[in-house]
């Protein structure tokens, strides 16, 4: 086994503390892999603090993990050592299942493995990227292309396949008004991947200061959320809206800016339920959908989008040691737009 320096959270009520988890000695399939940056997920808060249900602890939370290989097993054929990588959310699945089959992973029939807070084929909790090894089967391991910084790259491993997928998947086009609600690390992708897809992007924030980054990133429009003369304004406007909200908020008004047909993708994961109005959606034939990450080669795909088209996170580097004041400057949407951890703090 190999010993690494990780930070965990050892209950949902404590801050993050340093502490140490093994790792397996790579396999014939496994790649070990040198971690070099970790992004911040707002899913490390929810989980950390056990705001979803079913956390296990201690947690190392992490899954936007970028680093470079260290070690290969006998059989693997697609990295060597020195390669810039790249993992996400899941570390494997049955890879049997009709989803598996299709490279959608994450809807797994047997429940994909999560990075962190889940449990291995062999039963083993696992530890995610907020430490300096990991070892993972190859399948799950990505490349990283060269033209995208390995920093800036981090949290394309979730945010950026999380905002992708559905964009894709839903059917966004060239032209189509798109609304990316909330400017944290999933909206600012969203934003870079809508304006990229030609689609014409406003920014529906709680944060007045965000208004010029937001233009920055790609938005042609912003709009304060705080402001109710947003709503009447904008009513029946959008093709398709992007909620990233990680707090609960009222659905019925969101959809109410929809045009007849139009779509809005949840992929924030607010902790409690939210009512929703019948007449939200049938009136205008509305459709209110969700979308989880994304699979192992749609993130590839991603990953290859973001180098052709010079995409990347905006980020702000922190040590580890900073990672509780990073979890409540997040809560407080104080963010531009996604912390990453430089791993070199904890070495
Ligand atoms: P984040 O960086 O903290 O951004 C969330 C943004 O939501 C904030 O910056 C803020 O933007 C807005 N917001 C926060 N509280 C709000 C409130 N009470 N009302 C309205 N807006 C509010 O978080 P993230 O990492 O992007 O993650 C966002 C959510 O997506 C989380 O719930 C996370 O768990 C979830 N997630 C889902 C998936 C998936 O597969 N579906 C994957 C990753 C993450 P403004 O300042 O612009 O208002
Ligand atoms: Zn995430």
């Amino acid at each position: 086994m190999l010993k690494t320096p990780a930070y965990a959270a050892e209950s949902a009520k404590a801050p993050l503390v340093p502490f140490s988890v093994e790792r397996r000695e790579p396999g014939p399939s496994d790649v070990l892999i040198d971690i070099l940056y970790c992004g911040v997920c707002h899913s490390d808060i929810h989980q950390a603090r056990d705001e979803w249900g079913g956390s296990t602890f201690p947690m190392v939370p992490g899954h936007e993990i970028v680093g470079r290989v260290a070690r290969v097993g006998g059989s693997v054929t697609r990295f060597k050592v020195g390669d810039a990588v790249g993992v996400g959310c899941m570390v494997d699945s049955c890879r049997e299942c009709a989803q598996c089959r299709t490279g959608e992973e994450q809807y797994c029939d047997h429940g994909a493995v999560m990075t962190y807070n889940g449990r291995g084929r062999d039963g083993t909790p696992t530890q995610g990227g907020y430490s300096t090894l990991i070892t993972v089967d190859e399948s799950f391991v990505l490349r990283i292309p060269e033209s995208i910084p390995l920093d800036r790259a981090a949290p394309l491993l979730c945010a950026g396949i999380t905002t992708y997928s559905p964009l894709r998947h839903f059917g966004l086009k060239a032209g189509d008004k798109l609304a990316v609600v909330g400017l944290g690390g999933l909206g600012h992708m969203g934003v870079k991947f809508g304006k990229a897809l030609g689609a014409e992007v406003t920014v529906l924030s709680t944060s007045p200061s965000k208004e010029k980054a937001a233009k920055e990133l790609g938005a042609a429009h912003f709009a304060a959320t705080s402001d109710k003369d947003t709503f009447k304004r904008l009513a029946g406007q959008f093709d398709v809206i992007l909620d990233t909200v990680s707090a609960p908020h009222d659905y019925n008004a969101y959809l109410s800016l929809l045009k007849v047909d139009g779509t809005m993708i949840l992929v924030g994961a607010p902790e409690a339920p939210v009512p929703l109005a019948a007449f939200s959606l049938i009136a205008r034939r509305r459709k209110l959908v969700g979308s989880l990450i994304g699979g192992i080669r749609e993130t590839q795909e991603m990953l290859d989008f973001c180098g052709e088209h010079e995409l990347a996170s905006d980020i702000e580097l922190i040590p580890i040691q900073k990672i509780n004041e990073a979890y409540e400057r997040m809560i407080k949407g104080d963010v531009r737009y996604r912390f990453v951890i430089d791993i070199a703090s904890l070495r």
